[in-house]
């Protein structure tokens, strides 16, 4: 039989109503086979994520100081679920044991872990699954990669296409043979590698959104979910701050060509977004392009010297000077007699002042000049490619909203487009780039329903 890995969020499992729609989502699929958990999450928007708890306990235990009252809101919690699901997994015994270790000193990797352990052991009890321990399965090498024997032995464990398993996300064993966590998010992760183990016919990641947006909600009101993104897509739009998956999850699955398909606990019939290999006839039709990114906390440095094409070597030693300070470079836009180097705000601060010194004595450009906050926006789509036109028509959408445009960068993928503008224009910019692209291009419908 052909199986699904099903991962389930945080807000998915927040409390025993979410973790009995997991249920009925799992039981409406046989295929859904192999269940991936994170810990319990919000179930407002006041409350802690059980993982920020167990964080916070082992800070408190480190200090050393006393813990009790953070404790008490990680049992009651988890006595709490599997109170209302009517299992017993052992919730009381394992919780006091888990107490007395992180009074006689256990690791923050151990202590964040538990968060999912425990959850995954109730869930597993409720499905009538069997729990897989990822310490014994899934191996994280020390610098945070898959080691790859992994992949073997988490086959090997899961190989009853009769049962249904249900693992914890986030951890695994680490080189030193104690429990690793990936980092934050990273159940997603572990979802993407049981899916490899398995190759799987898909990756679910059951969230608490109907799929990924074509823009940033907080600038265009209610933008309409993408019905399909390719891999390389998603990979652009996420460099500039659209997130619903942990940037690393796409890897394992993305290799193999396992499409990831994610979908909202609390809808769901409704169709999500499918992160794919290359886009379905349906998903070509469906929007002429992928998405629109942006974000505006980027510095500029520019850079100008008469003849600066004969000298050799002059970007690379403009380069050079950043890669010493550690400075990673976003995008070098340049002309006959100029370079520009964009930079993460984050990146820079604290060391522009020494690196425009060393610019200046080591280069001795004519005019060196910071624009000290820039917005880049992403227009994105793998359809650009064999369009022809979409430059023109972002150009005259910027330019009826009367936006500058100070930038213009095609990524070397040709699946992106990317403009600067300032600051103030940032709002606009998107909006006029969607407006021009989704809101009056609309090529399809509906989402239509899941089969
Ligand atoms: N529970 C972990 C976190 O909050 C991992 C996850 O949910 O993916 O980061």
């Amino acid at each position: 039989m052909s199986r699904i890995a099903a991962k389930f969020g945080g807000t998915s499992l927040a409390s025993s109503t979410q973790i009995r729609k997991v249920k009925a989502i799992v039981d409406a699929d046989p295929r859904r086979g192999v269940v991936v958990v994170s810990a319990p999450g919000k179930r407002e928007s006041s409350e802690a994520k059980i993982t920020d708890l167990l964080y916070l306990c082992q800070e408190i235990a480190m200090a050393p100081a006393d813990f009790s009252a953070t404790f008490e809101l990680v049992r009651q919690r988890f006595l709490e679920i599997e109170r209302e699901l009517g299992v017993d997994a052992g919730m009381a015994a394992l919780l006091d044991q888990f107490e007395a270790d992180l009074r006689a000193g256990v690791t923050k990797d151990y202590v964040a872990s538990r968060g999912e352990c425990f959850n995954g052991m109730i869930i597993a009890k409720y499905l009538g699954a069997e729990f897989v321990d990822p310490c014994q399965t899934i191996f994280i090498q020390k610098t945070g990669l898959i080691n790859p024997k992994t992949y073997d032995a988490l086959r090997e464990r899961l190989s009853d296409e009769s049962k249904r398993y249900v693992i914890p996300g986030f951890y695994g064993q680490g080189a030193d043979g104690k429990v690793k966590t990936f980092s934050r998010g990273g159940s997603d992760i572990s979802g993407a590698i049981a899916a490899r183990a398995i190759s799987a016919i898909c990756y679910e990641n059951w969230t608490d959104v109907s799929g990924l947006l074509m823009t940033d909600p907080r600038i265009v009101e209610n933008p309409r979910p993408m019905l399909e993104v390719t891999y390389r897509e998603l990979r652009e739009l996420s460099y500039l701050g659209a997130s619903v998956l942990h940037d690393e999850a796409t890897l394992p699955v993305r290799e193999v060509g396992i499409p990831i398909h994610i979908r909202n606990t609390n809808e769901p019939n409704h169709v999500g977004t499918r992160i794919v290999p290359s886009l379905s006839v349906q998903g070509e039709a469906d929007s002429e392009i992928a998405g629109i990114a942006g974000k505006d906390q980027f510095v500029m440095i520019c850079i100008e010297k008469t003849l600066m094409n004969r000298e050799v070597g002059f970007t690379y030693r403009v380069l050079d000077i950043l890669r010493r300070q550690g400075v990673s470079i976003e995008h070098v836009p340049s002309s006959i007699d100029g370079i520009n180097v964009i930079v993460d705000k984050s990146q820079i601060e604290g060391k522009l002042d020494e690196i425009l010194e060393e610019i200046r004595v080591n280069l001795k450009p004519d005019n060196i000049r910071v624009v000290p906050q820039l917005a880049l926006i992403a227009i994105v789509g793998e359809e650009m490619n064999h369009s022809i036109g979409i430059a023109a028509r972002a150009f005259s959408a910027l330019a009826r909203a009367e936006v500058n445009v100070q930038v213009i960068n095609q990524g070397a993928s040709e699946v992106n487009i990317i403009v600067g503008v300032a600051p103030q224009d940032f709002h606009a910019a998107v909006k006029a780039l969607y407006q021009e692209f989704v809101a009056t291009q609309r090529k399809s419908l509906a989402p239509p329903a899941e089969a």
